[in-house]
């Protein structure tokens, strides 16, 4: 077994839990680190759950996060002449026997193992080496009929098939692999190695689930996840570098990933932490896909598509959302909770709350006074030169004295984003006007 051959075998019964994409991506970069190959199959035995459209989700999230695989996908449901042949095999060799469904009754007839009841030994890449007394799981089922094999014997003949040599797959699965084992003793085959990966958990340290918030790659997807971050974020689930960096492209992740830096204790999954490096990826993407994604989540909503229409939307996306959001649903969070609001209506600013704390209005007016006589002075309208200039003036001050009165002439509101930003994305005219009302007000 010289070559490495890992495997991706989804079951394509629902949407592709993040707990599978973390499988697939240390599969994918285990093997493409040492060159090896990748076989996909669905693994579709269970005919009830299983759908095309399910297959159809998965292979879409694959090709969004750009691992790829090199043979198949093969469909477990169109191979069972295969497992009928191994089947009879081990029925003739006499390792496999039919039987009563439940032992003393009549019924339904099912084939079972003949188990030989022995001490298994594998040696997992992760977990060292780990024995099962295979006595613990009897004679166990392998297919329902002659016709309709289970999982445990599809998996074997799979694997021996198409020739896998590493195994690596969710913790949930050890059980499985004394199981398997032992058929592949019976059918004369070459045990794989084993990897089994970190359980991942939430912060209340039970197993990932819907009620820990996003699960699926759908769910990541619809909330402005991009598969940059993702990717980098799912690697970090179990893996480690060895110290302490923590943003890596996909390249970067084939270059240093090993099997033996994956531990064996569970993965807490963090929102936070997936929203830190997801931020990291938005903000290294072009200008252009940047707003090609603000657009995705704006153009369904009413008051996205005004944003969007907006003279200086560009200007928008680059200098406030890019600098305050994590992912992509985000941008409708600010729209809902009035961010943007000043951009679309002259403020009405109270007189009270152009005030400062008990600085004396004549004060206040003072600034806003100079602020203006300042802002008419500026020849070149960037955000910078705006900053420059306003941001002297209110250090030689008081800077909360000058800048808060200021924002409020400008938006009436409290929270929004900086002055400086606000005056550049409303163009120096309407930002005269909105201060020169305010100062008329005191
Ligand atoms: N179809 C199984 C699953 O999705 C794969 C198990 C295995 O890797 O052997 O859990």
């Amino acid at each position: 077994m010289d070559k490495i051959i890992t495997r991706f075998p989804p079951s394509p019964t629902g949407s592709l839990h993040i707990g599978n994409i973390r499988t697939l991506l240390f599969n994918y970069l285990f093997t493409r680190k040492n060159g090896g190959e990748i076989v996909m199959r669905f693994e579709d035995t269970d005919r009830e759950r299983s759908s095309k459209e399910h297959e159809q989700i998965a292979l879409d999230a694959l090709e969004a996060l750009g691992l790829d695989f090199d043979r198949g996908p093969f469909r477990q449901s169109e191979r069972t002449e295969k497992y009928i042949n191994a089947l009879n095999t081990l029925i003739e060799n006499g390792n496999a026997y039919e039987a009563e469904e439940s032992e003393g009754e009549s019924g339904e007839k099912v084939i079972r193992f003949k188990n030989p009841n022995k001490k298994i030994t594998f040696n997992d890449i992760i977990r060292g080496e780990i024995t099962i007394d295979s006595t613990d799981f009897g004679d166990f089922v392998i297919a329902r009929s002659k016709t309709n094999p289970l999982y445990h014997l599809t998996v074997v003949v799979d694997d021996l098939e198409m020739q896998v040599s590493h195994v690596i797959r969710g913790e949930d699965h050890i059980t499985s692999t004394p199981r398997q084992i032992l058929l592949i003793e019976a059918l004369g085959g070459e045990i794989p190695h084993y990897a089994h990966l970190p359980l991942i958990i939430g912060s209340d340290k039970k197993k990932l689930g819907k009620r820990h918030g996003a699960v699926t790659y759908q769910e990541f997807e619809e909330l402005g996840y991009i598969p940059a971050g993702i990717i980098n974020y799912l690697a970090l689930l179990g893996w480690n570098p060895g110290d302490d960096r923590e943003f890596f492209t996909k390249d970067e992740l084939i270059d240093i990933f090993s099997l033996e830096r994956v531990n064996n204790s569970p993965a807490m999954f963090s929102y936070e932490k997936l929203d830190a490096i997801n931020k990291y990826h938005i903000q290294k993407l072009s200008k252009e896909k940047y707003k090609e994604y603000v657009i995705t989540f704006l153009e369904k909503e009413e008051k996205g598509k005004e944003l969007m229409e907006h003279s200086a939307f560009d200007d928008i996306v680059d200098l406030i959302i890019r600098e305050r959001i994590h992912k992509f649903s985000e941008v409708r969070t600010l729209l809902h909770e009035g961010e943007f609001n000043w951009l679309f209506a002259t403020p009405k600013p109270e007189i009270d709350s152009l005030l400062y704390k008990d600085v004396p209005s004549e004060t206040i007016n003072k600034h806003l006074t100079h602020i203006i006589s300042l802002i008419e002075q500026i020849a070149d309208w960037t955000p910078d030169s705006i900053k420059e200039v306003i941001w002297k003036y209110a250090s030689e001050n008081n800077v909360g004295e000058v800048l808060a009165p200021m924002r409020m002439a400008l938006t009436a509101q409290k929270r929004s984003p900086d002055p400086f930003t606000i005056s550049f994305v409303l163009g120096k005219e309407e930002t005269l006007s909105r201060l020169n009302h305010a100062q008329s007000l005191l």
